[in-house]
This record gives C-alpha cells, structure tokens and sequence, in this order.
C-alpha cells in the first residue's frame, strides 16, 4: 500500500460526502447492546516525522496549521496523539469485525484539520466520505476517510460516529440508504462504544402527503434536499437508529453478518450505487431468512415497490442459513 497516494490521492472520484455527527442528547443509558472491549495489540509506525503515522488499517495525516492547538505543539506530541488515537480506532473497528463483521479492504485516511471545511455547502468539523481511485496495476479499490478538526477528534463520540460511516464505505460501498448509515453510526456512537447517549424513535416520521415514512426522503446530508426543521433533522438519526436496532434484537449479530456479505462487492470495483429502500429491504430480507416487506410496509410505513422486493432478492449462495 503507498501511504502516500492514500493521503494525498488526488486521482479518485468523489463518490460520497458524508456526514455531519449530531450532538447527542442527555436520556437513560441504553444498556442491551452495550460491551466491553480491548484495545488490539498493534503496532504504529512513523511515516513523516510528526505528520503521518500508520497502523496497517489507518493511516493519519496532521494538515499544516496544527501548531498553535494544545497538543499539537511538536512532531512528539502530535505522534504521540496520533498513536493513542489509532489505538482507539483499532479498538473500534476490532470490535466491529467481531459484532457486525465489518472488515477493511483499504486503509482509512483519517485527515486532522486547524478548521472547519466546506462539504456540500455547509462547514463541518468532522465528515466521512468515500472515493474511488484506480491503482498503478489498472484495478480499482474504494478508499474511504474522515476529516477531524481537533475539538471533534478529542470527541469520542464524534470518533466513533464518524469512523462507523468510514467503515461502512470500506466494506460495502455506498449502497445503503442514509437512514441505515446514519441508524448504524448511531447505534455504535450510543451502544457499542458508550459515548453519547441518544434514544431510538420507534414512531414514523412523518408521514408525507401520501401517507408514508417521512424519513425514506431523508438525506442527512445530501445536497439537493432543503435543510429540514432541526427536530426532524434530530428524530431522522433517531429513527435510523431504531430500525437498526429493532433488526439486530430480533436477529441478533448474524443478521449483520450475513447482510454485510450480502452488500459486499462480488467484483473488482463493484462499489455500485445507493439502493432504493425496496432493493434494500430485499437483500436484508435475505439476511434475515424471513420477508420483512410486512415489518417496513405495514409498521414502519415504507413505500415499497412489491416488483423489486421481490425480483431483486439476492442469492444468499453459501451464507449460512440463521436458522
Ligand atoms: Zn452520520
């Protein structure tokens, strides 16, 4: 892997930029998915004095400007930063193979920042994006990164967050729908890694004029939407939140398992496009063994083409069978 043209590529195409974290709320501790974990034994390297350090998932880059924030003073301080803040990072994504199977094919770019950078017309002090870039051998890899300024990077929360959709990207492209990436950021910025606390919303978001789920035109952050009232900015991430969660209590872990080996590329540069929520629906109902068109139809309230929830089941090949 060449560090370098991961830190500074240049080549790629911007497929994806991502996410904006929302704080999270004051609310009881949520404690059904919550675990412990360990930080891995892994080793960092230094590969520009101060600047880059790497571990074989992560490579952090420190951006010019730095200096002046307390702890970034000097080339030991920010190496020593950067390796307590890779540990973490390993720490998360160890957890996240062992609970939803995610596993990385190219390693993360994380990129700290002195300020605020413009995505998609708005600032942001933390945002994770994903683009394509075709290696010197012709074959294309998805390398994924987050951008930090150092208040967000010292929120553990943030971290976790941000890194989720990151992961994400790395795994599976950019097939899943907003409310399924922000509801799984979500849930592992609250649960899994105990930061933040934030409660699911089990009602519908809305409904539109036709009667259904508000939140299958949420964006998050996209640009072509308006801004949305900041309590229905607020209840979109909780109720992505929750239909993650609902799916994972009543099939536990292999249901992420099998829906991540579903979602993952079959072919070199297979990072496909965003599905629609029935193609979505069809391949986590392959990943769950049952139909859960009623579960998003009838409760959830999800527009649904029935042609393609059902045309479009995936071929489940040798996954094992969750029952
Ligand atoms: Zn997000």
């Amino acid at each position: 892997m060449n560090w370098r043209a991961l830190v500074y590529g240049l080549c790629g195409t911007l497929l994806f930029a991502g996410c904006y974290t929302v704080p999270a709320e004051e609310g009881p501790a949520k404690t059904a998915v919550k675990r412990s974990f360990t930080v891995p034994k892994v080793d960092t390297r230094v590969v520009e004095p101060g600047k880059i350090v790497a571990t074989d998932h992560f490579v952090m880059r420190f951006e010019d400007g730095l200096e002046t924030f307390r702890g970034y003073e000097t080339v030991e301080s920010r190496e020593n930063l950067a390796r307590g803040k890779l540990l973490q990072m390993e720490a998360q994504y160890a957890f996240l193979k062992d609970a939803l199977d995610m596993t990385i094919h190219e390693p993360v770019g994380v990129i700290v920042v002195p300020g605020e950078q413009a995505v998609l017309g708005r600032t942001a002090e933390a945002h994770a994006s994903a683009r394509t870039v075709r290696m010197a051998d012709g074959s294309t890899v998805l390398q994924s990164q987050v951008v930090f300024t150092p208040s967000a990077l010292a929120d553990n929360g943030t971290l976790a967050h941000e890194l989720t959709h990151a992961l994400q990207y790395n795994c599976i492209g950019i097939r899943a729908p907003a409310w399924f990436a922000e509801g799984l950021a979500m849930m592992v910025q609250t649960e899994f890694a105990g930061y933040g606390v934030t409660t699911p919303r089990a009602t519908v978001l809305g409904p539109d004029d036709e009667g259904f789920n508000l939140i299958q035109q949420w964006r998050a952050h996209g640009t072509e939407q308006q801004p949305w009232p900041p309590d229905l900015e607020r209840d979109g991430y909780r109720h992505g939140y929750h239909i993650v969660l609902t799916l994972r209590n009543r099939y536990g872990d292999p249901f992420y398992h099998r829906l991540f080996k579903l979602l993952s590329p079959k072919t070199d540069g297979d990072w496909g496009d965003e599905m629609n929520d029935s193609r979505f629906v069809a391949v986590m109902s392959a990943a769950a063994g049952e139909s859960l068109v009623p579960y998003f139809r009838d409760v959830l309230r999800f527009h649904l083409t029935d042609a393609e929830t059902r045309t479009n089941a995936p071929d489940v090949g040798d996954i094992p069978s969750l029952r």
